[in-house]
C-alpha cells in the first residue's frame, strides 16, 4: 500500500496531476478542496461552515478538516492506497494524519511537491477563475491571502516531511504530461 501526499501552492496543478496518478497507481484520490466544494454545492452544514472560510481564501479550521478527512479515509477501507491532495495543510493536520494512519498500521510513503513561481501561479488562478466559478479564484486579494496562508501554515510542512526523509520535489512548470512523468519517476523509485 502506498500513501502519497501531493504538495504544492494553490494553482500548482495538484488536482490535474492527481487525475492521472490515481489511475496509474490505483490510488484513492482525496482532495479536501473538492470535498468541501461538494458539500458547499449540496448546502450541507459542513459546506455552509466551510464556505465562510473558503470564500475569503482562509483555511478551514483544523478540527473540521481533520474530522472530514478521517471519515473519507474510513469510507474507503478497501483502498490500495491514498493520494492526498490539499491535505495536510498545517502541522496539526500532518500530525493528526500520521497518528490516524499509525492507528491503522499505515503511514505516509512520500510527499511530492509541485514547484512553481508565485507570479505564474497567481496568473493561472485568475485564468481559472474566469471559468471555474470559484469565488476564491476571482479576486487577486483573495488569491494573495491564500498564498499568505500557505507561507505561514503550509510551508513548514516541507521540513516536517524532510525530517522524516519523505520529501521530494519536481518542477511544476511544463506540459501536463511532462509533469506526470516527473512525478511518476519519483513514485516509481519509492
Ligand atoms: P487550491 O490548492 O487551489 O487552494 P483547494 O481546492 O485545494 O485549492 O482548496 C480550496 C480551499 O479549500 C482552500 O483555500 C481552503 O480554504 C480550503 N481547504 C482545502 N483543503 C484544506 C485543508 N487541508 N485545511 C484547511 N482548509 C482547506
Amino acid at each position: 500500500m502506498i500513501n502519497i501526499v501531493l504538495f504544492g501552492k494553490p494553482g500548482a496543478g495538484k488536482g490535474t496531476q492527481a487525475e492521472f496518478l490515481k489511475e496509474k497507481y490505483n490510488l484513492t484520490h482525496l482532495s479536501t478542496g473538492d470535498i468541501f466544494r461538494f458539500n458547499i454545492k449540496n448546502e450541507t452544514e459542513l459546506g455552509k461552515l466551510a464556505k465562510t472560510f473558503i470564500d475569503k481564501g482562509d483555511l478551514v479550521p483544523d478540527e473540521v478538516t481533520i474530522k472530514m478527512l478521517e471519515s473519507e479515509v474510513d469510507k474507503n477501507q478497501h483502498s490500495k492506497g491514498f493520494l492526498f491532495d490539499g491535505f495536510p495543510r498545517t502541522l496539526a493536520q500532518a500530525n493528526a494524519l500520521d497518528e490516524f494512519l499509525l492507528s491503522k498500521k499505515q503511514s505516509i510513503t512520500a510527499t511530492v511537491a509541485l514547484e512553481a513561481n508565485d507570479e505564474i501561479l497567481v496568473q493561472r488562478l485568475l485564468e481559472r477563475g474566469k471559468t471555474s466559478g470559484r469565488i476564491d479564484d476571482q479576486d487577486e486579494e483573495k488569491i494573495r491571502n491564500r498564498y499568505q496562508e500557505y507561507n505561514e501554515k503550509t510551508a513548514p510542512l516541507m521540513n516536517y516531511y524532510k525530517n522524516q526523509d519523505k520529501f521530494h520535489a519536481v518542477n511544476g512548470i511544463g506540459t501536463i504530461q511532462e509533469i506526470t512523468e516527473r512525478l511518476s519517476k519519483v513514485i516509481d523509485n519509492l
